[in-house]
Formats: structure tokens, sequence, C-alpha cells
């Protein structure tokens, strides 16, 4: 990606805000490492986080892959009875929105069979 043109890596940066009233102008980034704020121009915006599935707040001896998505049977029950993972904490999830709604519906589904069971 550095060889492309047009497109430059910015290391140790967060970005801090997106500049631009009626369109995006640019980008004002922080220096991790104690530097001073940079802007930065620019026409778009594309903002990739949000993948690091938030599955800390469950006990530690559910199982997890290494990235730390749950592990789930074919049911979508965890490793510990009566607990369902669906959507994108769910190791082997589909990667989409409509993968995590049909993965929400099964594990209800699967939980209310249980219930009933
Ligand atoms: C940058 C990016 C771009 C994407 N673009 C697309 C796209 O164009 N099309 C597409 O189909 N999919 C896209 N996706 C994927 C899509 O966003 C996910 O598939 C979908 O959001 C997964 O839904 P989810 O409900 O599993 O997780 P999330 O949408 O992450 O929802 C989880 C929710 O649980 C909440 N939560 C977390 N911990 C707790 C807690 N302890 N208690 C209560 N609530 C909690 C969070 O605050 C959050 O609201 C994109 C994903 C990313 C990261």
């Amino acid at each position: 990606m550095a060889a492309q043109a047009g497109i430059s890596t910015h290391w140790r940066k967060q970005v801090e805000a997106v500049l631009g009233e009626q369109e995006v102008e640019g980008v004002r980034l922080r220096d991790l490492d104690g530097g001073a704020s940079t802007d930065l121009p620019c026409s778009g915006f594309f903002a990739y986080v949000g993948l690091a599935p938030a599955s800390g707040f469950l006990p530690a001896t559910i199982a997890r892959d290494a990235e730390g998505r749950l592990l789930t049977d074919a049911a979508l029950q965890t490793s510990m009875p009566g607990v369902y993972a669906a959507g994108a904490v769910r190791a082997g999830y589909g990667g989409l929105l409509t993968h995590a709604m049909a993965d929400g519906v099964a594990a209800a589904r699967s939980a209310c069979a249980r219930i009933r069971a």
C-alpha cells in the first residue's frame, strides 16, 4: 500500500477530528508519541475502526480464538451453556451486517429451544 501513488502512511497517529463544514477537507492527527497535532488535507474519510471484539466483560473461561472472538457450536452456543454469541463478537461470523442479523435470529431460536427442552 505504501507504494501506491496518492497514498501515504502515518504511523503512531490517532485521528482527533475530521475537518470541514460542508465536505471533508482534512483530518487532524494526534501524535501518539507526544508530538504536536497536525492537519492533513484530504477529500474523503473512511473510518475503519471497530474491529476488536468486545468480549472482555464475559467470563474468561468462555473459549475464544486468538483475537478474542467467542467460539460457538452450530447452535451459536459458547462453551458456557446458556451463553450464545451472534455477530461480530463470534468467531467465524460472515463479516456483514446481514450475517450479524441472521446470527441474532439463529442464536435467539437456539436459546428458545434450550429453554423449551
Ligand atoms: C469500518 C467498518 C465498515 C463496515 N462496513 C460494512 C458495510 O458496508 N456493510 C455491511 O454489511 N457491514 C459492514 N461492516 C460490518 C458491520 O458493521 C458488522 O457486521 C455489524 O455491525 C455487526 O453487528 P453486531 O451487532 O454483531 O456488532 P456491533 O454493530 O459492533 O454492535 C455491538 C453492540 O454491542 C454493544 N456492546 C458491547 N459491549 C456491550 C456490553 N457489555 N453491554 C451492552 N452492550 C454492549 C456495542 O456498544 C454495540 O452497540 C463494517 C464494519 C466496520 C468495522
